[in-house]
């Protein structure tokens, strides 16, 4: 039914309008006759509550009768689904234990672009773009060996005050929690307080632009005005979507390296592999400077655990964690710099609400969610090759071979496909675990795998257990 519902969505909104915003809805469950969804941002949670509620409400309806509300919740982290309340103002708890946790988390203000977004993203259109968070500048930012090269960059750029730009783009890609976006922000400080013209946009709200703007007839001045800046920041681009969205990124893009006007992006992943997007477009965003930055090593993990309990303490007098606990916590939470941060919040919740100094077990109990949750078993490309030559009766070797019959090549397929899937590992770094393959094949092979499941139920349910087989 939910398949359904999407498609009508499709149908009725547009190719356009439906890649923006409802491409990445899904639905997680119903239950008494509520639907409750989940998107990956806080921007398109509330843009969707905002203008979209209704229609999606009425559409499932026409597809399942018993459904009478709708709620959408983000995915990732780690907070639930929170009901939509019909005024904004019951939207952030005021009253009960929620909202003592949150008066118990640190007194930072709400940062400018949380507020934005949780008003419903309203300004998201206009051309100042999202506003930057106070919190997150160059001095904040801890500097260890896997960030070192990308901050050198972002310094750089954001200092630079010669004719042209420096690197252009500036591409970072980094997993979630790395300091991508803390990064972004640095820039956007420096350079705005240098007086140029910057503006800072989430794949989101670039997207928002665009279509809001094709809606209301003023592209041409949206583009005009986008191509009048010195600054362009663009964060989370593996989130662009949409053909004509993708074609005026790319003209956008282009139009203001041509300029010499420096331009900066972050995602997730390398140009290379942004797959959604025109080749073309792939490799001018490869053609500036592209850094990576690495996972965040015990050292950092302790750095920047030990400058945000500084932080919190200035605010919390009485708050003291020993270094023994700051210690197990930066080993106990190895994900990232968001995680960490989550922890910071939850000790300073529990101790403030039970009153008593943050101990070695009570840390243990605060942040346990944090290590189970966010923890996934590290699954390794050689046991991926292992149980999928075993469940099609061939040999690893014969993965790792030059041969091509087909009993060889599909699980070799699938066994790409996996390991893009479940470990972290880059195309490039696949193809040299697979007898030394080239990363065209491996994106090709995820390509063909990833088609064939939606072709295809029965492959289907037998990549689906693969899958948990590896994963527990
Ligand atoms: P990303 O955009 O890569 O997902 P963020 O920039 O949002 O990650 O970082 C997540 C959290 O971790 C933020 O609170 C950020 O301030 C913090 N963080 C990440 N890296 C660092 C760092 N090197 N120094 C200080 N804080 C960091
Ligand atoms: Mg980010």
């Amino acid at each position: 039914a939910w398949a359904r519902v999407k498609r009508r969505l499709r149908a009725e909104l547009g190719e356009d309008v439906f890649a923006s915003w409802f491409a990445r809805l899904e639905l997680q469950d119903v239950e008494g006759g509520t639907a409750r969804l989940t998107v990956p941002t806080r921007f398109l949670k509330s843009w969707l509550e905002s203008h979209y509620l209704d229609r999606v409400l009425n559409t499932f309806k026409a597809e399942v009768a018993e459904i009478a509300r709708i709620e959408v919740g983000v995915r990732g982290t780690g907070a639930p689904v929170r009901p939509v309340a019909p005024s904004p103002a019951k939207a952030s708890p005021t009253s009960g234990p929620l909202a003592r946790l949150h008066a118990a988390a640190p007194p930072v203000p709400v940062s400018a672009s949380a507020a934005s977004e949780m008003r419903g993203g309203d300004t998201a259109g206009d051309l100042n773009g999202a506003p930057l968070d106070g919190r997150l500048t160059f001095a904040s930012f801890v500097l260890g060996r896997s960030n070192a090269l990308a901050h050198a960059a972002a310094e750089r750029v954001a200092r630079h005050d010669g004719e042209g730009a420096l690197y252009n783009p500036l591409y970072f890609h980094a997993g979630v929690g790395l300091g991508k976006t803390h990064l972004l922000h640095g820039i956007g400080h420096v350079a705005r307080d240098a007086g140029r013209r910057v503006i800072y946009l989430t794949a989101d709200r670039f997207m928002y632009g665009f279509v809001n703007a094709l809606k209301t007839q003023n592209a041409l001045a949206y583009k005009e005005r986008l191509r009048g800046i010195d600054l362009l920041i663009l964060d989370d681009v593996q989130f662009i979507q949409g053909k004509s969205i993708q074609a005026e990124f790319g003209h956008t893009v282009n139009a203001l390296i041509d300029a010499g006007r420096q331009v900066v992006v972050a995602s997730d992943r390398p140009p290379t592999e942004l797959e959604a997007l025109d080749e073309r477009v792939r490799s001018r965003l490869a053609g500036g400077l592209v850094v990576e930055i690495g996972s965040l090593d015990e050292q950092l993990r302790v750095s920047i655990l030990s400058a945000r309990l500084a932080q919190v303490r200035a605010a919390h007098p009485g708050f003291e964690v020993s270094q023994a606990v700051t210690a197990y916590v930066a080993r106990a939470i190895t994900a990232n710099g968001r995680d960490l941060e989550g922890a910071v919040n939850r000790l300073l919740a529990h101790a403030t609400l039970t009153g008593t100094a943050v101990t070695m077990e009570t840390a243990e109990t605060a942040i346990r969610d944090l290590v189970k949750n966010r923890e996934p078993k590290r699954i390794k490309i050689e046991d991926i090759q292992k149980l999928v030559a075993s469940r099609y009766n061939v040999s690893r070797s014969d993965i790792l071979s030059e041969r091509r019959t087909a009993a060889v090549v599909k699980p070799r397929q699938i066994a790409m496909y996996l390991s893009k899937v479940l470990t972290l590992r880059s195309l490039p770094e696949i193809g040299r675990r697979f007898g030394g393959r080239d990363h065209t094949t491996v994106l090709h092979a995820v390509r063909k795998i990833e088609k064939l499941i939606g072709e295809d139920a029965i492959l289907g349910d037998e990549v689906e257990l693969l899958k948990r087989m590896l994963q527990d």
